[in-house]
């Protein structure tokens, strides 16, 4: 009984409320990996945001991500193939009057087109205003044919390191 009781009061130490947050925190991230973004933060500030935890992303093959941060684990991420498509469906969703369509066709095309590092694989933003800041512009694998673009310099040391280890 006493082993019973223990157990009780072990179970009344755990803050649940941090539980259930760092559930909800890994299928975010879950999220994004599926996404292929490096993490959630990664995915949320190259994506836009359109309300009641709805985001959409322009992904480096053309395709646009629509997805809910709220309920992802019931809802699937929504792929469509074209701007048009997307919004197409985004009018009868969200039930919306030609001056909101209009200022979404605006805000789509301010979306940027996301590219996928050549390095590791993710997604990342080319526009980035954070990358201009630090003048990681376009960083190429190989410079002079501006072919190969990485996400970081971190990446790009990894694709010198790698060729050296080849040659
Ligand atoms: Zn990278």
């Amino acid at each position: 009984m006493e082993k019973f009781e223990e157990w009780e009061d072990a179970l009344d130490k755990i803050d649940w409320s941090d539980v259930l947050d760092e559930v909800d925190g890994q299928l975010l991230e879950n999220l994004a990996n599926e996404l292929r973004f490096r993490t959630y933060e990664a995915l949320k500030v190259s994506s836009l945001h359109l309300g009641d935890g709805y985001h959409i992303t322009h992904l480096a093959n053309g395709k646009w991500a629509f997805w809910n941060e709220q309920n992802y684990v019931r809802e699937d991420i929504r792929f469509f193939d074209t701007e048009q498509h997307f919004l197409h469906f985004a009018l009868q969703l969200f039930r919306l009057n030609e001056t909101k369509a209009k200022e979404l066709v605006q805000l789509l095309q301010k979306t940027p087109q996301l590219k996928i590092c050549v390095v590791c694989n993710h997604h990342f933003n080319p526009n980035d205003p954070a990358r201009k800041d630090l003048g990681i512009e376009g960083i190429y694998v190989d410079e002079e044919k501006s072919e190969g673009e990485c996400c970081s310099p971190q990446c790009a040391v990894e694709a010198v390191l790698h060729e050296m280890k080849d040659a």
